[in-house]
């Protein structure tokens, strides 16, 4: 398996099968398992072997072969699955720092997660020093001797800052602290952050995983050792698990995400081209436009620009008069997802931000959030052109 390509392990990777040798995997909606002994059930307490369970919350056959998959295909030793995207980010953090640890972090952050690190951690006594997370000379001058945390979002929700996996792994390597990357603008398909650096990779199942709006996920990818050691004993403890029909969800997922994710990012890249040279946007950003600046960097570290994209209508009036305009593509707030969606992130996602943040970060009141579906390109562009003829 080691030598197969990620759309191969998409497929493969991961499975078990049981004594009736099904095709598809199967679902094990169960929370227990039966112990043949007493003995044998004191002695997996003791030491639980890689295909011996205990309780769902700890694993389970059909999670399991989630998280094998997932692993596989980003390059990663293991994996442990999560009820959602912010309890694998949760996880993460809160599974590996405790009080008087510092963390470094880029600000540009989906608005959960930038609790967790301003709210949460800091509660309990974890410093937090946030960065602007493309600003290299910024993370060498935060990261610290004690640095043992630095987290970031390798593409950041909605304003797709691309941040420099290798460079700010390089730094903070140097000092022994530990890289956890959100990962869910990259994707799976276009990620290879741990070869890269990153030595945790977190995702949010719930985008491009599932790919199709049906059910919140997670995961936390990494060494054997920190997901086994540090981060298994902590959510298997707090309750953060994912459910084996999530699970089972999230395996079809994984089947087609290549084909999904591709062709999302090939509509999403011509969206942008031609929105950009139609010239009747204020500012069209999508990391695999030559304009965007990180351009290189996005080529290099991703190869593609990815399933997002974001527009600046030039006013909150001409942005909610765009959405309102829109016939295919629809008003909600996830992505990644099948259906073409367009969310508001100043007045929903990223709503709870002081205005001086949202203007830093550059959430501006005419931004609109483009996830690209996998609804014909031509009518894609042509229900945003109609929605911008009418501003
Ligand atoms: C959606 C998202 C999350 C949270 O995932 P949920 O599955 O909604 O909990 C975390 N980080 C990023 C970058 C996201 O886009």
């Amino acid at each position: 398996m080691k030598t197969w390509k990620k759309r191969t392990k998409a497929v493969h990777a991961g499975i078990r099968r049981s004594q009736y040798g099904e095709v598809s995997e199967a679902i094990y909606l169960t929370q227990g398992f039966v112990y043949d002994s007493a003995e044998a059930a004191e002695a997996r307490f003791i030491e639980t072997g890689q295909d011996e369970f205990i309780y769902a919350r700890y694993g389970n056959p059909t999670v399991a072969m989630f998280e094998d998959r997932i692993a596989a295909m980003e390059g990663a030793e293991d994996g442990f699955a999560t009820a959602s995207g912010m309890a694998a980010v949760n996880g993460a953090l809160m599974a590996m720092l405790r009080a008087g640890d510092h963390a470094v972090s880029a600000r540009a952050l989906f608005g959960s997660c930038l609790y967790i690190l301003e709210e949460v951690l800091t509660r309990f006594g974890v410093e937090v020093t946030f960065v602007d997370g493309t600003d290299l000379a910024a993370w060498a001058a935060a990261i610290r001797p004690d640095t043992k945390a630095v987290f970031f979002e390798s593409v950041s929700n909605p304003t797709l800052e691309v941040i420099d996996i290798r460079s700010v792994a390089q730094l903070a390597h140097d000092v022994g602290a530990t890289v956890i990357v959100d990962n869910v603008f990259a994707t799976p398909v276009f990620s290879d952050a741990i070869v890269q650096g990153a030595d945790v990779v977190v995702y949010s199942a719930t985008k491009h995983i599932d790919g199709q709006g049906r059910a919140l996920g997670g995961v936390i990818l990494g060494t054997r050792d920190f997901i086994r050691g540090t981060v298994e004993p902590f959510m298997k403890h707090t309750g953060g698990s994912m459910s084996p029909f999530t699970a089972w969800m999230m395996l079809k997922g994984l089947e087609t995400i290549e084909l999904r994710v591709r062709a999302q990012a090939a509509t999403a890249q011509m969206l942008a081209d031609e929105l950009q040279s139609d010239g009747k946007l204020a500012q069209v950003i999508y990391p695999g436009h030559v304009t965007h600046p990180q351009y290189d960097l996005a080529m290099a570290q991703m190869g593609a620009g990815g399933t997002v994209l974001s527009i600046d209508a030039g006013s909150q009036v001409a942005a909610f008069k765009l959405l309102n305009a829109l016939e295919i593509i629809t008003i909600s707030n996830n992505l990644g997802d099948a259906k073409s969606i367009a969310t508001h992130p100043a007045t929903t996602t990223h709503q709870r931000l002081p205005d001086a943040t949202k203007a830093h970060l550059g959430i501006t009141p005419g931004l609109v959030r483009l996830s690209v579906g996998l609804e014909d390109p031509d009518d894609l562009l042509a229900d945003l052109r109609g929605a911008l003829a009418d501003l």
